[in-house]
């Protein structure tokens, strides 16, 4: 498979598009970046790596961490998450605060969030210093020290975060919420600020292409079936509540972001990541979309 050529061809057919969207304004620091950037990087199970674009340019990973969370804290509570946190699509925008009182505290999933609040929370109880060794943790997984966490961004958040801080007490009044708030949000806040490339990125993502082994850091990461069931979340939450959508249009595992990433995998073929700052009205980069909706279409295999 000619991989190279595919992501460019790719790559040059959305750019004729002249796709717009908007760039997540809710703070300044997202804001501002340049709109027109785009990369895709594409990682085979070999480590061969692929790219085009920007796809070397670090950005706000943003939601995106929500797995590398997930993944850290999955491995030590396994399927005991599952009393705090559900497995099913939200069908509400990924900051809703409704569903949660009406469903006493136990957020839909792991990736509104509710959910990532609660998982960062495990992570807490779990890790003596969740920031350190969920950056040594992204590192691992992409074989180099790629991870920074821009100190802008995590105050921006933190100075802009009426919201996620109301779900934590509101999570804590259904005793769904073991730490200090404050230190929980610190954590959140910080992951949210993680910057990487598109190739680190899809790098970082491989292992859940490879049954749970990563090539990379040269171990198994998660069992094979919990690798699938990470895969199954993303496939069905990944999207904020345009999961479906995703899913009928592209077909792969995936996770997005507000700062316009997206990585997805090909479960026993690659990961990628593709990154492209304008959203459309559901949060979801357009471009990147739209990239990984070619690509599938012209891809001989698929998911199904
Ligand atoms: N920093 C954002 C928040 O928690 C993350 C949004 C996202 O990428 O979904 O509100």
């Amino acid at each position: 498979m000619d991989y190279q050529g595919l992501i460019e061809e790719v790559y040059h057919e959305v750019q004729a598009e002249n796709l717009k969207g908007k760039v997540a304004d809710y703070i300044p620091e997202i804001a501002n970046v340049d709109p027109n950037q785009f990369g895709i990087a594409l990682v085979d199970l070999k480590g061969n790596v692929y790219g085009v674009g920007d796809h070397q340019v670090p950005f706000s990973i943003q939601s995106i961490s929500k797995v590398h969370t997930l993944t850290m804290v999955f491995n030590v509570f396994n399927t005991k998450l599952w009393s705090r946190v559900n497995v099913e699509p939200s069908g509400d925008p990924f900051n809703s605060i409704a569903q949660l009182e009406y469903e006493k505290g136990i957020p839909r999933n792991p990736f509104i969030n509710a959910g990532a609040l609660v998982i960062t929370d495990a992570l807490c109880s779990k890790f003596e210093n969740p920031i350190d060794q969920l950056s040594e943790f992204i590192n691992e997984l992409a074989g180099e020290t790629c991870v920074k966490i821009n100190p802008d961004v995590m105050n921006s958040e933190k100075n802009h975060g009426e919201r996620n801080t109301a779900l934590a007490y509101f999570l804590k009044s259904y005793k769904n919420f073991n730490n200090p708030i404050e230190e929980v949000l610190n954590v959140y806040f910080s992951q949210c600020a993680i910057e990487m490339s598109c190739v680190d990125l899809a790098k970082s993502f491989s292992f859940l292409a490879n049954d749970g082994f990563s090539i990379f850091a040269d171990r198994q990461i998660l069992s094979e079936s919990s690798a699938r069931r990470i895969n199954a979340l993303m496939l069905t939450c990944g999207f904020y509540d345009e999961a479906g959508e995703f899913a009928y249009r592209v077909g792969l595992p995936g996770k997005s972001g507000v700062g316009g990433g997206v990585a997805a995998v090909m479960p026993h073929k690659f990961s990628i990541a593709v990154w492209s700052p304008e959203l459309n009205e559901k949060g979801n980069s357009i471009k990147s979309i739209r990239a990984l909706e070619l690509l599938t279409d012209k891809l001989s295999f698929s998911l199904f």
